[in-house]
């Protein structure tokens, strides 16, 4: 019997300790830890210069509310600002706080520049923004909102990486918005094509749409770039983080160009955790760790890593993704199944849509351990498909 709200399908693991690239549960197993949390955790378990942050902050300050002014608040929008494509930024602390405000950023605009005509957000089928009420409705997944329908009407949502279909929606007057993630991750590793998102891009300027980024599980080094949208070279209006940016401590942002960012006035947003000194001081040494030496090494492990799995899986699943934010779509074997025997190997890993597995080492994942994974895959493979 449990006290905690059934919401979750847990396996039946647990762990007390967590050092690196690895898990420990009470029997002292060691379990490789490729899921990082669902790609929080990217500057490994227990990374010392982020404890003695934590820990030094603790004694120091850890909130005061919004009241005051917070300098590590400023600090932390600077560093963000700077490091992607300007603009101001809000602090929160989870991906469906930082959507639900670019949600709210998109709406004031609409109303405000527009008289309300520009109202729509438009969405992407398979997409995934969060399990609030506005971000559940802007997910373009049935199997989300099943249950808490009627959801929020103002969200339209057309087939990925099809032009022809967002502009059939986006040519009318009453579209404000445009949202989608550069890669989808629990969609299941799908990335926009490039052609695709250019005139996207394009089309958001000629309508005045705005264009969202939700890159809550891209950004933060995952590809091997800061922010996904730099792979492209394109960049959005806004830009929603969070997974990443606090290794584990919760904190979420959106960054908005100073075209709409000006919208948002004292009174019409608000998080009372929101960018508290204990949370900012984490992002800003995240951010810190997160230099050009460990993006380039994360490219460079992508792709040893991508080039190893493609060699062990072969035709029994198709490999993609970006630096460290990396997929394989299961052929005749059912990615839970595959889950299940990775868990008997002491790897772990993160199902995702349509019968996909994700590799999501931490960052900071030397070659040697991806080597020990691939054995582990090897394992799995060979007990699975024989
Ligand atoms: C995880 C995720 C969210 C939701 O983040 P929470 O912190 O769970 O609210 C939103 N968008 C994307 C792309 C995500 O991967």
């Amino acid at each position: 019997m449990s006290y905690v709200m059934n919401t979750y399908n847990r396996y039946k693991l647990e762990f007390v300790k967590g050092e690196g690239s690895y898990l420990f549960d009470r029997e002292g197993n060691r379990y490789l830890d490729f899921a990082s949390g669902i790609a929080v955790t990217n500057l490994g378990h227990s990374n010392s210069e982020i404890s003695k942050v934590i820990c030094e902050q603790s004694k120091k300050l850890l909130h005061t509310s919004n009241l005051y002014k917070i300098p590590f608040q400023e600090e932390l929008a600077e560093i963000i600002s700077k490091k992607s494509f300007g603009g101001k930024v809000f602090f929160c602390n989870s991906g469906a706080e930082a959507n639900e405000a670019a949600i709210k950023l998109a709406r004031i605009y609409g109303n405000r520049k527009y008289e309300g005509v520009k109202y729509k957000i438009v969405t992407m089928t398979n997409s995934f923004h969060g399990r609030t009420l506005a971000t559940l409705s802007a997910t373009g997944q049935d199997k989300v909102k099943k249950g808490f329908e009627p959801t929020l009407d103002f969200f339209v949502s057309v087939p990925f990486n099809n032009y022809d279909a967002l502009y059939e929606v986006v040519k009318n007057e009453d579209v404000v918005a445009v949202m989608l993630e550069p890669i989808q991750g629990e969609g299941g590793i799908i990335a926009a094509n490039r052609t695709y998102l250019q005139k996207v891009r394009e089309l958001c300027n000629r309508m005045d749409v705005l264009l969202i980024f939700d890159e809550v599980q891209t950004g933060v080094g995952r590809t091997g770039y800061l922010f996904a949208y730099q792979i492209y070279g394109i960049e959005p209006d806004i830009m929603t983080l969070a997974k990443g940016l606090g290794n584990g401590i919760p904190i979420g942002a959106m960054i908005a160009n100073d075209r709409f960012a000006t919208y948002f006035t004292p009174g019409t947003h608000a998080s009372t955790f929101g960018g508290n000194y204990l949370a900012c001081a984490v992002g800003k040494k995240v951010l810190e760790l997160m230099d050009d030496q460990l993006l380039d090494d994360v490219k460079k492990k992508g792709v040893y890593f991508k080039q190893k799995l493609k060699k062990i899986f072969d035709d029994r699943g198709e490999v993609r993704g970006e630096g460290l934010l990396i997929g394989v779509s299961l052929k005749g074997v059912k990615n839970t199944d595959f889950i299940d025997e990775c868990h008997n190997e002491h790897l772990l890993c993160v199902p995702a849509g349509d019968n996909v597995v994700r590799l999501y080492p931490p960052l900071i994942v030397s070659y040697e351990e991806i080597d020990e994974c691939i054995k582990k895959l090897k394992n799995v493979i060979e007990r699975l498909w024989g």
